[in-house]
């Protein structure tokens, strides 16, 4: 038979994987909680129209990355690409559109780009909605939950980049300066610089192309078309925060989805090569009314989980482990329950039971090549006298037998 593999860009994640993955998802959670923002979890499967109308029609991730396909009644579904549509539709369909809410969640998202170093096609985001706030307060604690999520994972090298879009006014009075400045220089543009000046305008300002970046240098400038407390709000946030963190305020930063307005971010790290985005967010006041909510004036965040995790440098403090061997198979309804009272003594010790049927001498070996610190071992004698021996596997020390209390007050302490 042959074999399967997985799908391209949609990687498994193994033991020695994940534990860089755990320390940081923990600490992401303590900092939420921290900030007072509660956990949702909605599917990964959605009608198909709720990212169309959402993500936008003309955005890359809509496009062409998108996994659609018919479910059994010929009804259009999709896997994920991003977690806020979601959020907004569910929020709407329970009729809380009116109230102010600050969540969060973790999850894989799917979108078909060609997969990279640090661009996959199944990868991880954790996001933070905060609903109902409009712009102002808002935006500042959100820039300040950055600033901590930064902090805690200790990451360095990192950079914050912030932008304000103006209102949908605003941006379609830039858009069609934009487009008019632009069409005379078409030649300049690569296809899908073409296709952008048609359907999404802005993107364009996000264009690696460096002939095309010196171009929009003389081109207009967002900041000529937002208001001037857009502008004096960028200049704070970055004179609040800018004495701890690095914090710039990017005019052609304009971010992937269309239903941003106002202030959106991103944090990039020198550390990470080609996709050095981590994070990245921004105002959607729009959104619940486009899903056919209330007007919900938000502003929200994703964290991308592989790219966050590769850099930064917090781990997880050791395990601690202890390997459980019997000698023969008999013992092991006895081994089964005294392994479960220890478990219940002291939670936080892995309690590794050996399973197989070889001899003692061998499942001795195997523990050894764990990071176990002692070995548990029940023989027939120890079965008779109620007791366990317990030897070290890290230090040359005689070996002792304990009875079940000692063993108990032992395991606790470890
Ligand atoms: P976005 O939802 O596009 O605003 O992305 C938010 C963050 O998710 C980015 O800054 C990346 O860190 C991460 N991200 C987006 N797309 C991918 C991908 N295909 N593979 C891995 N991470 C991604």
């Amino acid at each position: 038979m042959t074999k399967i593999n997985s799908l391209r860009g949609m990687p498994d994640l193994y033991p020695e994987d994940l534990i860089s993955w755990h320390p940081v998802e923990n600490k992401l959670v303590e900092i939420f909680n921290s900030f007072s923002i509660e956990e949702i979890r909605t599917p990964l499967l959605e009608h198909t129209d709720l990212f169309k109308r959402s993500v936008g029609d003309t955005s890359d991730i809509v496009n062409k990355e998108i996994y659609s396909f018919n479910d059994r009644n010929e009804k259009s579904i999709s896997l994920r690409p991003e977690g806020t549509a979601g959020v907004i539709r569910s929020i709407v369909e329970k009729k809380l559109d009116q109230q102010q809410l600050k969540l969060w969640y973790m999850g894989p998202m799917f979108r078909y780009e060609r997969p990279q170093k640090g661009r996959y096609r199944q990868f991880y985001q954790a996001g933070v909605e905060f609903l109902g706030f409009p712009e102002g307060s808002s935006d500042f604690e959100l820039i300040s939950l950055v600033c901590l999520i930064i902090e805690g994972l200790k990451i360095k090298n990192s950079i914050i980049k912030i932008n304000h879009l103006g209102d949908k006014e605003s941006k379609k009075a830039f858009s069609k300066e934009l487009v008019k400045f632009l069409e005379p220089h078409k030649k300049i543009l690569d296809e899908k610089d073409l296709e952008r000046l048609n359907s999404n305008p802005l993107r364009i300002l996000d264009s690696k192309d460096t002939n095309v970046q010196n171009l929009l240098k003389e081109g207009p400038s967002l900041t000529d078309f937002i208001s001037d407390s857009a502008n004096l709000m960028l200049n704070q946030i970055k004179s609040s925060f800018s004495k701890y963190w690095d914090i710039e305020i990017d005019t052609n930063l304009v971010r992937g989805l269309d239903y941003y307005n106002g202030l959106v971010f991103e944090a990039i790290s020198d550390d990470l090569g080609a996709q050095d985005a981590f994070l990245g967010g921004g105002r959607y006041d729009n959104l619940s009314s486009t899903l056919g909510g209330k007007e919900m004036p938000s502003i929200g965040l994703a964290i991308g989980l592989e790219r966050i995790i590769s850099i930064s440098s917090i781990t997880s403090s050791k395990e601690k482990k202890i390997a459980f061997i019997t000698s023969t198979s008999n013992i092991a309804p006895l081994a089964f329950k005294i392994a479960n009272q220890l478990r219940i003594v002291n939670p936080n010790v892995s309690l590794d039971m050996d399973l197989t049927e070889s001899s003692l001498k061998a499942k001795l070996r195997r523990a050894n090549k764990t990071s176990a610190s002692h070995a548990f071992i029940i023989g027939d004698e120890e079965v008779e006298s109620e007791s366990v021996i317990v030897k070290s596997l890290r230090e040359d020390i005689e070996q002792v037998n304990m009875n079940y209390e000692d063993l108990n007050k032992f395991y606790k302490e470890i």
